[in-house]
């Protein structure tokens, strides 16, 4: 059977969805190697692949501290993925000519897999967390002007690293050959074309598959109450202040609420926790999902993904550029509120106007149908092992 290699980036919602796929192809027989990073070892050898670590070679990458930097600052990005492709450069390319894959499969962010593939001539799919992205698409992103005068500003800055990755041998034409893909390029986005804005504009190189989950056995629910589910992910998310605004919103006992924090939240300095309320550093989500009557969600893209694959509506409470775009979506689609600051009382009455109007949860539930349609880690298993096919008959 293949042989094929993964990249991503070290974090959470960049490589939960690749997880079922790796089982997905691992269980047909495909070998898989994943070069990651230390802390998703665990999941990743429980997904049936061999963990590659990326950890020791150079001390730069994209990380959960700078991710959202990296997501705005085009200069910042560009400079960080190249140090980090650079490092991993002799690692990663030694490796693989001894592997010899038919197939690397990479992050839309881990660029030095993408790298890799154009210099040594091995077939590339690329795994987009994201949505897709085209001219057309891109609209809903709405770069601020701040923005785009940064990004002229940083151009100097950028051109040198496009001369360090060039003389490393990396066939890098301009910065946007860094950051997306040429419109020919096999890719799996992890959506329904209901859900991805202007999907007819794409090519059928894109496979657009859905949520790619494992539902594990969902939570027991406290009978009698609604349950109201509240994260803000796994990145951004130090927000003591307004957990403790969510706590407040609550206290009266008529709703189960379970807040998910994140590792850098103290817990005990939230307060008085009220019975009703359970508050962890992190939960399972997709457990907690598939009972919850309503998601808090700050919209990333896996999380809004999960709750509409479960037919759950959404408060949505955006904190970043990328996050306000899927908020829209869903808004456009009609499966979600915005919540337009974090107080108590207005936390308490989003939650209660998406737990009182019916037509969100047909919505939701007419999403999460297209959702399961797209096959998911099935169909993205299919797609890569298409490409490895079509490559050898060619
Ligand atoms: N997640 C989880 N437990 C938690 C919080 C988040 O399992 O307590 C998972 C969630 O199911 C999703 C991912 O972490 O797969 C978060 O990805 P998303 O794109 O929503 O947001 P990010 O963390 O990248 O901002």
């Amino acid at each position: 059977m293949y042989k094929i290699a993964f990249f991503c980036i070290p974090a959470h919602g960049h490589t939960n969805p690749t997880l079922a796929v790796v089982r997905e192809l691992t269980r047909r027989g495909c070998e898989v190697r994943y070069y990651s990073y230390l802390a998703f070892r665990e999941k990743i050898e429980e997904s049936g692949a061999v963990f590659i670590s990326c950890d020791e070679y150079g001390k730069t990458t994209v990380n959960s501290d700078n991710q959202a930097q990296v997501a705005f600052d085009l200069a910042c990005s560009i400079h960080i993925l190249t140090d980090t492709a650079l490092a991993l450069d002799e690692m990663i390319c030694r490796t693989l000519k001894e592997f010899q894959p038919d197939c690397i499969v990479a992050d839309s962010m881990a660029v030095w897999g993408k790298f890799a593939a154009y210099k040594l001539g091995i077939p590339f799919v690329s795994s987009t967390t994201t949505f897709a992205f085209n001219r057309f698409s891109a609209r809903i992103m709405k770069p601020s002007l701040h923005q785009m005068l940064s990004t002229l500003k940083s151009l100097p800055g950028v051109h040198r690293d496009l001369k360090r990755l060039k003389k490393q041998g990396y066939p890098v034409k301009n910065f946007l050959s860094i950051l997306q893909n040429e419109e020919g390029t096999p890719t799996i986005v992890y959506t329904s074309k209901e859900f991805q804005p202007c999907s007819d504009t794409f090519s059928d190189k894109y496979a657009f598959v859905g949520p790619s989950v494992c539902l594990p056995s969902p939570i027991s629910k406290t009978p009698g109450k609604k349950l109201v589910y509240i994260s803000m992910g796994t990145v951004n998310n130090r927000l003591p202040h307004f957990y403790q605004n969510c706590l407040a919103a609550f206290s009266d006992e008529k709703y189960a609420v379970i807040l998910s924090v994140g590792n850098e939240v103290d817990i005990s300095s939230l307060g008085t926790i009220p019975p009703n309320c359970t508050v962890e550093h992190q939960v399972n989500q997709l457990a907690i999902l598939q009972q919850a009557d309503v998601f808090l969600s700050h919209c990333g893209m896996n999380s809004v993904s999960e709750s509409l694959y479960c037919g759950v509506p959404l408060v949505l409470f955006p904190q970043t550029q990328e996050q306000s775009g899927v908020a829209n979506r869903v808004l456009e689609l009609g499966a979600g509120l915005l919540l337009k600051e974090g107080q108590p009382e207005s936390i308490r009455k989003a939650v209660e106007a998406v737990l009182s109007d019916p037509h969100l949860y047909q919505k939701a539930a007419e999403i999460s149908e297209s959702f399961h349609r797209a096959g998911g880690a099935y169909a993205a298993a299919e797609h890569i092992l298409q490409q490895i096919k079509q490559k050898t008959i060619s």
